[in-house]
């Protein structure tokens, strides 16, 4: 029967970007089970994640007390992969002690080597308050903008492209009105495993007779419900996509009075497709001319048709232009501002989408204000009330190569503060970005556990799990929903909010956020030490409202605790929400979309003699990407154990490789060994590995070229050997 509970909270997901709305139920200060609740992108449904994902936050790995490198302990990149006994490399300290080292090397390196030698991660994984309060304290008290997050790393490209084209970076329709499309083109997701709550909806579609087109080099599970698969040869996107476009433009396809009033420089896209007939670009995308002629024609004649992408279209070094060839299909079609069609890039975490609108990254504070826009840059001068830097700061990949400057370099990045991101797990090129942070003069981590990236910390700060967190996170369907501490953190570790406050402190900021309106949410346990658990976190995210000039004006803390969910943009108490924009134009300068043509730029790094075959990095359903939390729960954990690579089974009697014995794969970079796992879905000549895996990380191979616009590396995209071990 039912166990009995303790109480039941209700929260979000703490994984995917879909944002399925959960009820944790705590028995004896421990998450016992996870039910789905009905919200509004999940419905009552949830993944293996959401539903078995959650006692990682009672691992007794979890950091429990702040630590302090010890004099004597080198930097040993080596550790990132080994792990060993912690007590040799690091002490327990006081919280007093290891905050006043944090932030009094922070200070010493920023009077030495001013503001911009210091930088800071954010997390996607941490709630929209703590991005924003974190964004905070760098640019107003590190000075300089150098702060970034993993959006980087996953759809930098693609908001790049669509604030080029269409004037806003962030979805134009949710995921849920693929209930409304005749087509639903897929192109470079695997959502099956990545986004699985989400694919229940398109498969539902499918099953009442919507066409689902999947686009994807790899032939992945939702291929069994899709009328058409274009298995198109890895990096040939461009090619592929101008195709599609010639033969809407060609046969007389386009909606053109959408393009007279919605769309400018359509003449120039016209003249570039010319050169990518179907027929042309046959041979060099792998998909027959026939296929792609009758795909174009079904996306341009569906009454609506929606595209939905994942990593595997941004994270190219042409990932921009990718999307901007997936923007003129919809607008040449006019299949967009319409429920059913329009642009949806499937957000990866539960947070991404709101730690970028909160001000997590380098060249924009909240809401996409650029720093160096004049207006913007003295409104939140005058907001914060401080001196602030008008240069936008570096990326993460680019603070990497920052940090291993000669110290000549102005702009050498010497100190940096990560909360809750794993780069040495998830950057490119991991051997150069494990350097990179060994190299630092400080480096402060705030986390659950002694991450891969802890590792190389002088200090590290015990954090909270989700579910010890009051906060709100954005999906990817731009729902801001709110999350219910359900857990008091253990040891002596504490709310990020509170640790991001201790050190603006000490960084000499006067920052005051107190507890009030959230408290009376707390049952009555939690309530007696609200004023530790909270740290003002509606006063934050009020702050962070006005910040963001309007989008969420509506949504106020008291409206978010009564309704749990709430779509931006949101103007006003009464507007319900817009889950579905651009209705009315797009918010461009003159309110049309900017087509932009794009040619194809090959990979940067094309296989040859020495490395012939291409590997694909990505996810896989039970493993939430560095596998700092799902390797550490306990039923995840149990059904995909270890570090696998998937190849083709012809690759695999042509390698002379066994499934289920071990491959040692290599790249100029690094190498990994790794169990063989047949999947003929993977595309002969390549072969797909998950990088959650630290005993074989696939980020060691991976290679660390950047799309000039988004500045996003090319993990889907590198020339490896592989041979049996
Ligand atoms: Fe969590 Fe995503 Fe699974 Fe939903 S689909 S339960 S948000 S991991």
């Amino acid at each position: 029967g039912p166990q009995k509970v303790d109480r039941s909270v209700d929260s979000v997901c703490p994984f995917c970007g879909v944002g399925c709305q959960i009820t944790y139920h705590v028995r004896d200060e421990q998450i016992v089970s996870v039910s789905g609740r009905n919200g509004p992108a999940n419905a009552g449904r949830l993944c293996v994640k959401g539903r078995f994902g959650f006692d990682y936050v009672a691992s007794p790995d979890r950091l429990t007390v702040p630590l302090i490198r010890r004099a004597d302990a080198p930097k040993d990149v080596a550790h990132c992969e080994t792990h060993p006994d912690w007590r040799r490399v690091f002490r327990e300290a006081t919280w007093d002690e290891a905050l006043d080292l944090a932030a009094g090397r922070l200070n010493a390196l920023k009077a030495r080597h001013g503001p911009k030698s210091l930088a800071g991660f954010g997390s996607a994984k941490g709630s929209n308050e703590e991005a924003y309060l974190f964004q905070k304290l760098v640019r107003t008290g590190f000075g300089s903008n150098n702060v970034d997050h993993c959006t980087r790393l996953c759809h930098a490209s693609s908001v790049a492209a669509l604030l080029e084209g269409v004037g806003s970076g962030a979805v134009s329709n949710p995921v849920s009105d693929v209930a409304h499309a005749e087509l639903i083109f897929i192109i470079g997701s695997n959502p099956t495993a990545n986004h699985p709550v989400a694919a229940t909806w398109m498969k539902n579609a499918a099953q009442r007779g919507a066409k689902i087109v999947l686009a994807d080099p790899r032939i992945t599970d939702i291929a069994r419900h899709a009328w058409r698969v274009l298995p198109f040869k890895p990096g040939a996107d461009v090619a592929m996509l101008n195709a599609l476009l010639h033969v809407i433009v060609n046969e007389g396809l386009c909606d053109e009075a959408f393009i007279r009033d919605r769309a400018d420089n359509f003449a120039a896209l016209a003249a570039n497709v010319q050169g990518y007939s179907p027929e042309a670009m046959a041979p060099i995308c792998g998909i027959a001319a026939d296929t792609l002629r009758e795909v174009a024609r079904a996306y341009a004649t569906a009454r609506s048709a929606i595209i939905l992408w994942g990593m595997g279209v941004s994270q190219h070094v042409h990932g921009t232009d990718n999307v901007r060839g997936l923007i003129a299909l919809a607008t040449c079609t006019g299949q967009i501002g319409r429920p059913g069609t329009g642009l949806h890039p499937l957000r990866g975490q539960n947070n991404v989408q709101g730690a970028s609108d909160a001000g997590l990254i380098p060249m924009m504070f909240p809401n996409y204000q650029r720093v160096d826009n004049g207006a913007a840059h003295a409104w939140f001068e005058d907001f914060w009330g401080t001196t602030l830097d008008d240069e936008p700061g570096y990326t993460v990949v680019e603070i990497m190569h920052k940090a291993l400057a000669p110290e000549s370099d102005p702009h050498k990045v010497r100190g940096m503060v990560i909360m809750g991101e794993n780069p040495a797990m998830s950057d490119p090129d991991l051997n150069h970005a494990r350097h990179a942070l060994a190299s630092l003069r400080h480096l402060v981590v705030q986390d659950i556990f002694l991450t891969e990236t802890a590792w190389l910390a002088d200090v590290v700060l015990p954090a909270s799990a989700w579910p010890e967190k009051t906060g709100t996170v954005s999906n990817t369907d731009r729902m801001v929903q709110l999350g219910q501490q359900a857990l008091t953190p253990p040891g002596e570790a504490r709310a990020d909010l509170w640790i991001i406050q201790q050190l603006a402190q000490r960084m000499g900021l006067g920052w005051s956020y107190e507890n009030d309106s959230c408290s009376r949410t707390l049952d009555k346990r939690q309530s007696q030490n609200s004023s530790e658990t909270y740290h003002g976190v509606a006063q934050v995210y009020d702050e962070m409202r006005r910040a963001m000039h309007g989008a969420i004006a509506g949504i106020t803390w008291e409206r978010l605790q009564r309704e749990g969910s709430v779509t931006y943009p949101c103007l006003s108490a009464d507007d319900p929400g817009q889950p579905v924009v651009f209705t009315d134009g797009v918010p461009t300068k003159n309110g049309k979309v900017q087509l932009v043509p794009a040619d194809i730029i090959p990979p940067d790094e094309l296989p040859d003699a020495d490395y012939p075959m291409v590997l694909i990095t990505g996810r896989q359903l039970e493993h939430w990407h560095t596998g700092a939390m799902t390797r550490r729960a306990s039923v995840l954990d149990a059904l995909e154990p270890a570090p696998t690579v998937s190849m083709h089974g012809h690759d695999l009697a042509r390698l002379g490789l066994q499934a289920g014995g071990t491959a040692r794969v290599q790249s100029r970079r690094g190498e990994v060994e790794l169990m063989v796992r047949r999947d003929d879905g993977t595309p002969p000549g390549s072969i797909f590995i998950p990088f959650a895996y630290r005993e074989a990380a696939a980020n060691l191979l991976t290679n660390a070229a950047l799309d000039p616009f988004g500045k996003i590396p090319e993990f889907k995209y590198c020339a490896v050997r592989v041979a049996p071990a």
